[in-house]
């Protein structure tokens, strides 16, 4: 941290007012990204006080002190670049794309924050100025952190997006090459931070870049795609604690306060996530889950009996209680509005109609009610897993659409399978249970699922939307 002059054109009493309440907003927008009600204006919220809190800083900085023509030209084309791209992005990405879309803003995020600190060590050797310890450390794990989060996220975004296999990269020896990788950056922190000469200290920072970059990337290898989430949701953590480590490098309270709230949520979602696939953080990240190929693990006895369109219709057409459960496929299918238009015929024809959320279903944690949201079906028929439960008991018909794991007896019932133990969507109490797919594909964990082989289970194959449209065609004619 190179010494400040004391002129400031705001004062640095109003710079820091300004702070509080920009944190204060952060904290309150991100309290109210919790409900799908209030996500939007959270998301308002937030957005406000980043922008506030990207203002003040220049001013805090001095930067805006300046008035060179040439600054401002740079400050305002960036920031406009940026908020064009950002548009550009959210405006075009696809729901089901949404995951990817954030672990490229983790990495660029965690990017930034490298650069930060690396710019700040390389200001202080051309100044001449010797930060103390506490500099040096806070510099070195903004470098470390920020550099393992943009190489990671950049792979989980490969992954996800179909870029490169979304199959986990195993060999023998991973883990012990993982963990010299490991053990060598943190040689080269103590060391940097430990040395005395700007020179040899310069070498071991840009060590430490080219190490974090590397064990970004080879942490993520060994991760099977499906597992992306929680790895993204995770490295979302991280990123918000490299900003953090970045607002110590260059004393900046606001940089602090955010980076800590993101790293903190950041990891109590991926907390929620793995407690919900009734996984620990250690098994995502190193059991290498999805390393074999997926599907027929786990064999179920009988046999799976379809049903077609008609009948299907005439099921729900007598149906007092319905109660759908989506899952993936109604995510690939885009089916949700298609959805809403049956639910509201069956409610019509005099059916109690809810809708069964599992807190995994998806590929991203709120999948569904993000989904259902943007289709404009009710938030009180959104129900979540124990009321559903509850619900389904006495229900006349459930409809899986698109829907695998979350719905699988094995997790109750089978103490071998791998996902014994998850909470799940007890759709085989419901009298009938209508299951909607394509075809026999297994699910996320590529294992069979005993619910399609039940009596009471009949399946409708097909896309999910293609299979909806044709019943609520039915519903029209009728
Ligand atoms: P699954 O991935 O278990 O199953 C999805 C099913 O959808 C498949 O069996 C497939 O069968 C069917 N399907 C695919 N495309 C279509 C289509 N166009 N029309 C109709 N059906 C289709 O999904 P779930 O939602 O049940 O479970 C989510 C899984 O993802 C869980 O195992 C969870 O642990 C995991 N996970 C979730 C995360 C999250 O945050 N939500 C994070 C990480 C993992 P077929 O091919 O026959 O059509």
């Amino acid at each position: 941290m190179a010494p400040q002059t004391t002129h400031y054109l705001v004062s640095p009493a109003l710079i820091n007012f300004v702070y509080i309440i920009c944190s204060v907003l952060f904290i309150i927008g991100i309290k109210m990204l919790g409900k799908a009600q209030t996500a939007r204006k959270g998301n308002i919220i937030s957005a406000v006080a980043m922008f506030l809190a990207v203002v003040i800083t220049l001013f805090d900085q001095k930067i805006l002190d300046a008035a060179d023509p040439l600054t401002w030209a740079i400050l305002g084309g960036s920031v406009l670049l940026g908020a064009l791209i950002g548009l550009f992005a959210a405006k075009t990405v696809k729901m089901t794309s949404m995951p990817e879309m954030v672990a490229l803003l983790n990495g660029f995020g965690g990017l930034a924050s490298l650069f930060v600190a690396w710019s700040e060590y390389h200001y202080n050797m051309v100044e001449g100025y010797h930060p103390e310890y506490f500099g040096k450390s806070a510099i070195i794990a903004t470098i470390l952190i920020g550099g393992i989060t943009f190489t990671g996220s950049i792979y989980a975004w490969g992954k996800l997006s179909g870029k490169i296999s979304g199959k986990a990269q195993v060999y023998s020896g991973q883990k012990m090459v993982n963990a010299a990788i490991a053990i060598a950056l943190l040689a080269c922190s103590v060391a940097f931070v430990v040395i005395g000469d700007f020179h040899t200290a310069y070498i071991l920072m840009i060590a430490g870049i080219a190490l974090s970059l590397l064990l970004g990337f080879a942490a993520v290898m060994p991760i099977g795609g499906g597992d992306m989430p929680v790895v993204i949701s995770l490295l979302n953590s991280l990123s918000g604690m490299a900003a953090s480590a970045a607002g110590f490098v260059i004393s900046n309270n606001v940089l602090i306060v955010a980076g800590c709230l993101v790293g903190a949520s950041g990891v109590i979602l991926t907390i929620i996530m793995c407690k919900s696939m009734n996984r620990t953080l250690g098994n995502v990240l190193f059991s290498g889950f999805g390393a074999k190929a997926g599907g027929g693990q786990g064999t179920v006895d009988g046999e799976m009996k379809p049903m077609n369109i008609e009948d299907a219709y005439y099921v729900l057409e007598a149906a007092q209680s319905v109660v759908f459960i989506p899952g993936y496929g109604m995510a690939v299918a885009q089916a949700q509005h298609t959805v809403k238009e049956l639910a509201e015929l069956l409610e019509n024809n005099g059916a109690e109609v809810n809708f069964a959320i599992h807190p995994v279903a998806g590929r991203m944690p709120g999948h569904m009610n993000v989904l259902l949201a943007e289709a404009d079906v009710p938030y009180e028929q959104l129900k979540e897993m124990e009321e559903a439960n509850r619900i389904l008991e006495t229900a006349d018909v459930a409809i899986v659409i698109g829907a695998n794991d979350v719905v699988n007896p094995a997790a109750a019932e089978d103490k071998s399978s791998p996902i014994y133990g998850m909470p799940i969507i007890e759709a085989f109490k419901a009298k009938t249970v209508l299951a909607l797919k394509r075809g026999k594909g297994a699910g996320f964990s590529g294992l069979e699922n005993s619910l399609f082989f039940r009596p009471n289970t009949r399946m409708v194959y097909g896309d999910a939307k293609a299979t909806i449209n044709e019943l609520v065609g039915k519903f029209k004619e009728s």
